[in-house]
């Protein structure tokens, strides 16, 4: 079975045949019809965060069941699904508490070693999906069951783009009718933020990035006003649309201190700053604790959208379906996985929103 395979931080995946061993008894056998191909795939190559050599990468993807294991319930052969990059167990402190994005399993299910690579060493696949490969073995926690007509390169989206960007609008902010927004980086993620804020019913949607195609893309999708931040203090350009006040809510969708702080200084008195983008894990900010205290400022982290993803996957397929939530217009192209180092080398050009693998 071919897949894209990390061997060392910097350097090219490395497309070869894998070879999975037999699920287990929870386990769960997908044929992937799509993979997302997203920024964090990149963050992870380029050593954001420690991974080991030998993991297939992507954790954004949709296909249908091949085989299930002897335990696997309310899943069989042929069912569509959409993989859940945070296993959703069900029966943790935090899925019975809804938060099912904060699951206690996702740890143990990460570090799974799922078969062998050519040279007989042992492989692991990222997020415990590994969705840049013909086919993946996941534990059932992480398999959500649709229901849906959507394409899978449209449905792939939702496995993290979608999820993270719309949930961070609709569940970690509760963006309401008629607020102002702010968006920091508008790749796939900030893209379905400025969607969750339009089908929110927010007023104002500011899409802050230096790439034209993104603020482009943004105008397409919902945003109504364009800051570009090499074009001045993004600070300021955002007050200057707001009476000076600064934005309701907004979202940092790149990963940055920078930007991190940028978010926080342009929303007003009593307004909430969503940290949605991945860090570097030795990342730190250093904020006004004045600020925070005297203008009742938040700033909240945002883990997947905040995402109930048993709940959440599927109302995001409908809005795709009734055509409220577009993601056509968030895949720039479609691919093949021989094609994936190519799709970093775009994505890092700013040439694409979202490139989608859909042959194998
Ligand atoms: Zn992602
Ligand atoms: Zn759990």
């Amino acid at each position: 079975m071919r897949a894209a395979v990390f061997t060392e931080t910097g350097g090219p995946l490395s497309i070869e045949n894998i070879d999975p061993a037999p699920p287990g008894p929870r386990d769960v056998v997908v044929e992937l019809g799509a993979s997302g191909v997203c920024h964090s795939d990149l963050s992870l190559k380029n050593g954001y965060v420690g991974i080991m050599p030998g993991t297939v990468l992507g954790h954004e993807g949709a296909g249908t069941i091949a085989e299930v294991g002897k335990d696997v319930s309310g899943l069989k052969k042929g069912d569509r699904i959409i993989a859940s990059f945070i296993p959703a167990c069900g029966i943790c402190w935090f899925c019975l508490h809804d938060q099912s994005h904060l699951c206690d399993t996702e740890f143990e299910i990460m570090m799974k070693q799922r078969g062998k690579r050519a040279d007989g060493s042992e492989y692991s696949a990222m997020t415990g999906l590994g969705t840049f490969a013909e086919a993946m073995t996941c534990d059932q926690s992480s398999i959500v069951k649709i229901d849906t007509s959507v394409t899978d390169d449209q449905l792939a989206l939702i496995g993290c783009g979608v999820t993270t960007g719309v949930g961070a609008a609709l569940n970690t902010a509760q963006v309401h009718p008629g607020a102002t927004v702010a968006v920091i980086g508008c790749g796939g993620v900030g893209q379905a933020v400025i969607q969750g804020a339009r089908i929110a019913g927010a007023s104002r949607i500011i899409a802050v990035d230096p790439v034209e195609l993104k603020r482009k893309t943004a105008e397409q999708l919902g945003a109504t006003d364009f800051v570009d931040p090499n074009a001045g203090d993004p600070v300021q350009q955002v007050q200057q649309l707001t009476s000076g006040r600064g934005v309701d809510y907004s979202f940092e969708v790149i990963g940055l201190p920078e930007t991190t702080l940028q978010a926080f200084n342009m929303i007003r008195k009593g307004g909430t700053a969503v940290m949605v983008g991945m860090t570097r894990a030795e990342a730190s900010v250093t904020l006004s604790t004045f600020d925070l205290f005297f203008n009742e400022k938040t700033l909240k982290g945002c883990k997947y959208g905040s995402g109930q993803v048993r709940r959440d996957f599927q109302r995001y397929a409908d809005l795709i379906e009734t055509g409220r939530l577009d993601t056509s217009a968030m895949v720039s192209r479609t691919i093949k996985l021989d094609e994936v180092n190519e799709a970093f080398r775009a994505m890092e050009a700013g040439e694409v929103i979202r490139s989608v693998i859909t042959t194998f």
